[in-house]
């Protein structure tokens, strides 16, 4: 079997084989396109070179000197010679682009003979030394090992004392006096450039080979999880000169536009430039537009040619070109990557056209680009300049002006200011200011920190981790670089890229409507998984809604008595010694919860709503500062005075507050426990929904109802607390008249109730996974202490592909959840199963939910479009898309 073949002998479908770039190269020679000839050594041989301990297989050079011969017959040009002289280019690559993996060499062949009659026939001697000053720069770095940077620090010297910007204002006995001080580098290193073009291509070849194991290379590979016996293919290829004159130039085009999807070519063009100055930024490119003035014949082709292109690959193509003295040749063609918004455009626009399958457009869209297309993104086609960038922690982009504390948030946004919450980090505490400002930005944190978790869940714009930005929350500025801003300055935030700008950026606003729910429709009409949403209130289970979602998969209780009016009932109820006590301040809790249980049963008309009974520790509704708790202490003090003394009464709760301080309270008094010591507040609770449900179905609207009990981890548990809350909810039925389908369910998030599902299900209709606590309790992590401590370092280091609180742990948490529905499934067929966990919204979380069975994937609000996407995704994969 050759290890090299021509173009036109290659198969274009074969990426494998011929890496992607020259299985491009080879289907546009098959598609006659004007293409400078060359030829493929494939990556079989690269394997070939590392199996045989670094050397090039026996006969590889003889075939490389036989295609040679084919590409001077093909071309009348002598390789290295001194007259007509053959110049290639030698590149690498592999079946997946791996970017800045080994730079191109460009004009190799070149020596004093080709030089010489380079400039001879070209009669232009400039362009001729212009392409030898490349070819030793790259050469010497790429082959040889003398970093680029000696040879820069020259070409900038002598633009420097000439008064000149541009590469191209040198004239040919500058570039002459240039390349002898090139020639002078290479002596300090006691290296050389070897005349012979075929010694050259040898040591190209190896120098290819050589980069597919760099470090570079392997740390790429680690990230993109591209597997490492793969190897690279190496593409020769006849040069062609965009830099011979104002004739001649180089770009790349897109077949769409990039950034909004719209039809049309779109790129940069340079005139009399080579190879990657258009990407370097030496020059500012012109824009497709210009080509078409100075170029219209060869800008006509270009977009024949992409066409062309585009009905071949049945994809957006990005394109490298190259105009000779008024002749086009195309170099390059691969699938062009494009904004969040361009993505959707261009898939729905090609189903139009019939270029592809709506099951094709389908996965051809990152389902996370869903949740960005919701909110507000900058508009990248305008060139804005970052000012800092931080951790990408919730997409969409915000502006406002700065506001340094929570309330000062409130306070300003209630006079009609839009303002950006800007923290160290946030805590619980500054929830109602994350509420009230347009977005968040801290210094520091990662994905999964407070700021990010609860943005997302707003779906509010947040750039975390900013730690370039120093706050100094005395002063009220935050310094940035050189720049101080106070409270009266504007800045900008990408939640979507992490970057952060100084001023108001020009915006692309969100998607709802038009294509997007088109788009979306597709997705339903494949996806075999329900989505529902996480959701604490009518105004949140509104939005799931409009959204796509299908019911409520996790309605947390919790949030609902913080509200101002009611946590001094919730503090007093907390606080009471007996049991009467504690009901007369539940009785008038029972109100409020009423009305919130009806609030969000309108608005789910009708569908499913798994309500959570009370979770977390006591003492979460007790102010952490000491000045506060005891101004709550004492006005509970002043209302029970008279029972007992004042003074001992005050005693009393002192010690109880303090009898409530446990060492790790996540793992404490909390979950289902709660409902076992005070019965009283989960029958509060469940009369509530179903005094609720009865209400609403008076009205007319159809209810159905989940009752959920958290934390449990054993039979005996659920048994005890849900045998006496169906005598609530069958009393209350009595009471009203009616009767309310209602389903009685758990949690599984500690680790022996997923052991003991079975169990378990013979009293649970329903399981909901929470994953983020099942998470910790399995890994042994806490999520709220890891993440800075050790957490991102761990998935730095590779410890953990990702983080386990974002993307759940399959081989581990995993087992446990499909074991789990395995278990329950098989005592109870009819047991509901889904997940509530932050992980709902996850794309291969949801994936696995799918396979795993399950009925549903719960999540934020704002990640319900993504998770309808992803579930689509999931089921198109089984049928091979
Ligand atoms: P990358 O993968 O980084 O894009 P390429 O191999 O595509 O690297 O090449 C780098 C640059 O050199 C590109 O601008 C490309 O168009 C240009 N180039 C590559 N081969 C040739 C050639 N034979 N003639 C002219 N320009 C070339
Ligand atoms: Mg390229
Ligand atoms: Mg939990």
């Amino acid at each position: 079997m050759p290890w090299v073949f021509g173009f036109e002998e290659a198969d274009g479908g074969d990426k494998e084989k011929f890496g992607g770039k020259g299985a491009n190269l080879a289907a546009m020679v098959n598609l006659a396109l004007p293409i400078p000839p060359g030829f493929i050594i494939t990556t079989h041989c690269c394997r070939e070179y590392y199996k045989l301990g670094g050397k090039l297989p026996g006969g590889l050079l003889e075939e490389v000197r036989a295609k040679v011969d084919q590409l001077e017959k093909k071309t009348g040009k002598i390789f290295g010679g001194s007259k007509s002289p053959l110049l290639v280019s030698v590149r690498s690559g592999s079946k997946f682009s791996m970017p800045g993996m080994m730079d191109t060499i460009l004009n190799l062949g070149m020596n004093d003979a080709s030089c010489a009659a380079l400039a001879a026939e070209s009669g232009d001697e400039r362009f001729a030394l212009d392409s030898r000053r490349r070819f030793i720069q790259i050469f010497a770095d790429v082959v040889l090992g003398v970093d680029i940077s000696h040879f820069d620090e020259h070409i900038e010297k002598m633009k420097h004392s000439l008064g000149v910007h541009f590469d191209h204002e040198l004239t040919a006995p500058n570039l002459r006096k240039l390349i002898s001080q090139y020639e002078a580098v290479l002596d300090n290193h006691g290296v050389k450039i070897p005349e012979d073009p075929y010694e050259q291509i040898e040591m190209a070849i190896i120098a290819v080979f050589k980069s597919w194991n760099t470090p570079r290379a392997i740390t790429y590979r680690n990230l993109n999880r591209i597997p490492h016996d793969l190897g690279t293919a190496v593409n020769i290829q006849t040069m062609v000169f965009g830099n011979m004159g104002d004739d001649c130039g180089t770009g790349v085009a897109f077949s769409r536009n990039k950034n909004s999807g719209a039809k049309g070519l779109f790129g940069d063009f340079l005139v009399n430039a080579q190879g990657e100055d258009v990407v370097a930024g030496i020059r500012t490119p012109v824009s497709i537009e210009k080509l078409k003035e100075v170029f219209p014949k060869q800008a006509k082709e270009l977009d024949r040619i992409a066409r062309m292109l585009e009905l071949h690959y049945r994809d957006m193509q990005d394109l490298e070109f190259t105009i000779e003295r008024g002749k086009l040749f195309i170099l390059q063609t691969r699938s062009g990557k494009r904004s969040p918004l361009a993505q959707v455009k261009i898939a729905v626009d090609m189903v139009g056209e019939g270029l592809i399958t709506r099951r094709e457009a389908l996965m051809r869209v990152d389902a996370e680009v869903m949740r960005m297309l919701l909110l507000p993104q900058i508009d990248y086609s305008k060139n804005p300049k970052p000012l800092v960038a931080g951790v990408d922690a919730s997409p969409g982009a915000a502006k406002g002006k700065l506001a340094f504390t929570a309330d000062e948030a409130v306070e300003r946004a209630l006079s009609g200011e839009k303002v950006i919450l800007v923290r160290a980090e946030t805590t619980p505490d500054d929830i109602h200011g994350m509420d009230a400002a347009q977005g968040i930005l801290t210094s520091r944190g990662g994905k999964t920190s407070h700021a990010a978790v609860v943005a997302g869940q707003m779906g509010k714009p947040c750039v975390a981790g900013c730690g370039d930005m120093k706050i100094d929350e005395r002063t009220r500025t935050i310094a940035i670089g050189g720049l101080k801003l106070t409270e009266r300055d504007t800045i900008t935030i990408d939640g979507t890229t992490g970057k952060v700008f100084a001023g108001e950026i020009a915006m692309i606003p969100s998607q709802i409507g038009g294509e997007f729910a088109e788009f979306l429709s597709w997705a339903d009409a494949e996806r075999k998984i329900k989505i529902r949403t996480n959701a604490d209130t009518p105004k949140d289970a509104e939005t799931a809604i409009k959204l796509g979602a299908e019911g409520i998969g996790l309605c947390r209780t919790e949030h609902m008595f913080f509200d101002e009016e009611r946590i001094p009932l919730v503090q007093s109820m907390i606080l009471s010694d007996t049991v009467e006590e504690r009901e007369e301040y539940l009785a008038k809790l029972l109100d409020f919860q009423r009305d919130d249980f009806k609030g969000i049963f309108k608005a789910m008309k009708g569908y499913p709503v798994t309500i959570r009974l009370l979770d977390p520790p006591l003492h979460e509704f007790l102010p952490s500062e000491e000045a506060a708790l005891e101004k709550v202490i004492k006005n509970f003090t002043a209302k029970i005075a008279g029972k007992s003394g004042r003074a001992e009464s005050e005693a009393k709760l002192r010690a109880r507050v303090k009898s409530m301080h446990e060492a790790n309270p996540m793992l404490g008094f909390r979950g289902c426990r709660l409902g076992i010591i005070f019965p009283e507040i989960n029958r509060m609770q469940v009369r509530a929904i179903i005094e609720a449900a009865c209400e609403v179905e008076k009205k007319g609207q159809p209810t159905r109802v989940e009752i959920m009990i958290p934390l449990i981890g054993s039979l005996s548990e659920l048994e005890r607390v849900e045998t006496e809350l169906r005598e609530v909810a069958e009393t209350v039925m009595t009471e009203k008249g009616r009767n309310i389908d209602y389903l009685f369910g758990t949690m599984i998030e500690v680790p022996r109730a997923a052991l003991t599902a079975d169990e378990i299900a013979k009293s649970a209709e329903f399981f909901s996974f929470g994953t983020n606590d099942l998470t910790q309790m399995t890994l042994g992590i806490s999520r709220d202490d890891a993440e800075e401590k050790f957490l991102r370092k761990y998935v730095d280091m590779g410890l953990y592909p990702v983080n386990p609180f974002a993307e759940l742990d399959f081989a581990g948490v995993g087992k446990l959840v499909t074991m789990a529905i395995e278990l329950g499934r098989k005592e109870r067929p009819t047991l509901k199963v889904g997940i509530c966990g932050e992980h709902g919204g996850n794309p291969p979380t949801v994936e696995f939910c799918y396979r795993a069975g399950m009925d549903y994937v719960s999540c934020s609000p704002f990640r319900v479009p993504t998770a309808r996407l992803a579930a689509a995704q999931a089921v198109l994969r089984d049928m091979g898309y």
